[in-house]
């Protein structure tokens, strides 16, 4: 890049008419809020947010209190959003931020994005921090491949169902929890994956009592036992090796091929994602789903 091309892209962010800005704001630190996206949350027609107060303290301190803010939380997501399209079709520019990080990320936006889309809008992203992905890179475990959970679903089934997917998975998981859950949540990855599965626990990040305690799930259980987890915390979770999945017997192959059916594969299909994750063969295991397995072939 050169020193023009440097110039051009420093210059302050204008706001096109009729844009949804996708706006990334900090995860605790105040500094890390990036200069466009002061620019542009101070020149936007209205900013949706999660919730108002918490917005109107990050914008009193940039100085700015005249841009309107529209309340957009998981309650009023369906009924907001016509009113949201609505202001975009007239020609005002809109950007949408959460209370902390990308919005769309485990917080409200998705739907936002789909909806102006579908009706042919324009959707630019200010990148800021997301706390995912942040933790990952601080993990030092894989970053090439990895996969986000977010927050785990809270019925006892559907948990259930979910973390028995993370403990076979062999990407790194990143996976969100409120640390009054956090305890729970450990244990139950004990239960599965064992003690010595690599996890860290990234909290507080970008705050000033940040810290990372790892580095496997029973380390991080003996620090949580003795220091009540308080503050927010990232899980990245290591992923697991073949010779643990090698150690599943037949009955749990078929109960994750059901699994992967149920969540909408063809039977063909949970074989194959299944022999990617396992060191079992695609027909091996497209047999044993159908009661005809037959040892693997060398
Ligand atoms: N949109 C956000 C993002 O981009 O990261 C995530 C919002 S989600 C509602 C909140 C969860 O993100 C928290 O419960 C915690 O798991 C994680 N999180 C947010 N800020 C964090 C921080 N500073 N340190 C560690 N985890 C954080």
């Amino acid at each position: 890049m050169n020193f023009e091309e440097k110039e051009i892209l420093n210059q302050r962010l204008e706001p096109a008419s009729g844009v949804l800005y996708v706006v990334g704001t900090p995860i605790g630190n105040l500094g890390d809020l990036s200069p466009r996206a002061k620019s542009l949350l101070k020149n936007v027609s209205a900013i949706a947010c999660e919730d108002t107060r918490h917005s109107g303290q990050l914008l009193r301190g940039l100085g700015t209190t005249t841009t309107p803010l529209i309340s957009f939380h998981t309650h009023n997501i369906q009924s907001r959003i016509p009113k949201l399209l609505a202001l975009l079709k007239n020609g005002e520019s809109l950007a949408l931020i959460s209370d902390a990080g990308l919005p769309g990320i485990s917080d409200p936006g998705e739907e936002l994005v789909c909806a102006a889309r579908t009706e042919g809008l324009s959707v630019i992203c200010i990148p800021g921090p997301c706390a995912a992905t942040t933790a990952l890179v601080t993990s030092g475990l894989p970053s090439n491949r990895f996969c986000f959970e977010g927050f785990l679903p809270s019925k006892a089934k559907d948990r259930k169902q979910r973390l028995s997917m993370i403990v076979y998975e062999q990407r790194t998981t990143i996976i969100y929890e409120a640390p009054h859950r956090l305890l729970k949540l450990l244990h139950e990855l004990i239960e599965l994956c064992g003690e010595g599965r690599p996890l860290l626990v990234a909290r507080e990040l970008t705050k000033r009592y940040e810290e990372q305690i790892g580095p496997n799930i029973g380390a991080v259980i003996k620090h949580f036992m003795k220091n009540k987890p308080k503050g927010e915390c990232t899980l990245v979770l290591g992923g697991a090796t073949s010779i643990e999945n090698e150690q599943l017997s037949s009955s749990e192959l078929i109960d994750k091929m059901q699994m992967l059916i149920k969540n909408g594969a063809s039977s063909n299909e949970a074989a194959r994602k299944l022999a990617e994750e396992t060191v079992h063969s695609k027909r091996f295991l497209y047999n044993l789903l159908h009661k005809t397995a037959q040892p693997d072939s060398p």
